[in-house]
């Protein structure tokens, strides 16, 4: 079979110590879950890792998914050979004679690489050597050692891999590696790029959205969908629970002050997500709040919302400007779907002032006093859990 070689380069992997073995093993997975339809193989070598894919495989698709996969720091289409230095200058001049290496190429350097130590020549030597007959091959380039427009790689591992203009990865731990964690997805800018993060850092998440229907619309509901969608690839898979809302909106109107209905709300929000969560085998509760951002993101609001969950909370976007949020939630590809106008905070039931320091026991008994646990299950028995 016809194949395709990858070398992916690692990361923050490289330096753990005893589990390392755990981390590979998981990016290995995850890899091959992406490539599923092709057949292919990894191979794990000090720092790197090597992809075989058979060669049917789309060039643009295994690129997206190495492009995707948290725990890869770059990647890039690479060939072997013995490591002889014929073998391997043959090589060099195969791969910088392709049309794709010499276009728009007028300088180039050799950087390599000796993971073998008994290979005769040490890296500056075999550079030395390789460039020399590149620039003989090729009459029209030079070398530049400063500013080459394209540098070609040689590592001398159990063999000899040439490559050139690796591309970058996103760096991060791989999917599964840090457990599980339920990410609470609204419309908004904020959370997708929470989950993003947390994910980046090797949580395997779940989403849960709250529905005000018909308060809120079936335009801000698809909103989130596309939302979990975009966030899908990074995370292999995403399972999506849509919690039918409006009953416990209704209740806590019907039954407390109207300017702690925000923060009741976001109370039920976290007690509800708790739940789910165990369910789900989560760990983690995951959102996109950010310091003061608005009322129920002070530091006593935080605390109010915070001392209603039993499991650990992440936010890390709590110290992020939201300038730099919105660059982020641009390079992830939410932006576009965060910004669309379908609100989901109906203005129905968000108070005009809410209170914004509020006193942690008046609104811990504000909640008792709603009686609205009783409500949870149905909730939770109604939702909806879509596969993305
Ligand atoms: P976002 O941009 O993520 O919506 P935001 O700045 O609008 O955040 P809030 O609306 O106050 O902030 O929400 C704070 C956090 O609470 C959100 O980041 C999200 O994690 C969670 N959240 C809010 N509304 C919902 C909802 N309807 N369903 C699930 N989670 C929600
Ligand atoms: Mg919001």
């Amino acid at each position: 079979m016809n194949k395709t070689l990858y070398l992916i380069k690692l990361g923050e992997i490289a330096l753990k110590g005893q589990n390392r073995g755990l981390f590979e093993k998981r990016l290995k997975d995850n890899i091959k879950y992406k490539l599923r339809p092709y057949s292919n193989r990894l191979l794990r070598q000090k720092g790197r890792l090597f992809l075989e894919v058979d060669g049917e495989a789309p060039l643009a698709t295994i690129h997206h998914a190495l492009a995707t996969t948290f725990g890869i720091v770059g990647f890039a289409r690479a060939i072997k050979c013995n490591k002889e230095l014929d073998a391997i200058t043959r090589s060099a001049i195969e791969l910088t004679s392709q049309e794709h290496f010499l276009e728009g190429t007028a300088t180039f350097k050799v950087e390599s690489r000796r993971s073998d130590k008994s290979f005769p020549l040490d890296s500056y030597g075999l550079s030395a050597h390789l460039g020399g007959a590149i620039l003989k091959a090729q009459e029209g380039l030079k070398v530049s050692v400063r500013e080459p427009d394209r540098t070609l790689y040689v590592e001398i591992r159990d063999q000899a891999y040439l490559y050139y203009s690796p591309k970058g990865g996103l760096g991060g731990l791989p999917v599964g590696s840090a457990g599980r964690g339920m990410l609470l997805l609204s419309g908004g800018i904020d959370s997708p790029v929470s989950g993003y993060l947390m994910a980046k850092r090797g949580l395997k998440l779940e989403a849960v959205y709250y529905h005000t229907y018909p308060y809120t619309s079936d335009e801000a509901r698809g909103k989130v969908v596309s939302l979990a969608e975009s966030l899908s690839p990074y995370l292999n898979s995403l399972v999506l629970h849509i919690i039918p809302f409006t009953p416990i909106q209704l209740h806590i109107a019907a039954t407390s002050p109207v300017r702690e209905h925000t923060l009741l709300m976001r109370a039920c929000m976290m007690r509800i997500a708790n739940l789910l969560a165990t369910e789900r085998s989560c760990q983690a509760i995951i959102t996109g709040e950010s310091l003061s951002q608005v009322a129920s993101q002070t530091v006593e609001s935080l605390a109010f919302t915070n001392s209603l969950s039993t499991l650990p909370v992440f936010r890390p976007l709590i110290g992020l400007d939201k300038g730099v949020i919105i660059d982020m939630a641009k390079e992830i590809g939410t932006y576009e779907t965060s910004i669309l106008p379908f609100d989901d905070c109906c203005t129905l039931f968000s108070p005009k002032h809410p209170v914004v320091r509020p006193n942690l026991e008046t609104l811990r008994e504000s909640y008792a006093k709603m009686a609205i646990e009783g409500l949870y299950s149905e909730a939770l028995e109604k939702r909806e859990e879509l596969h993305l």
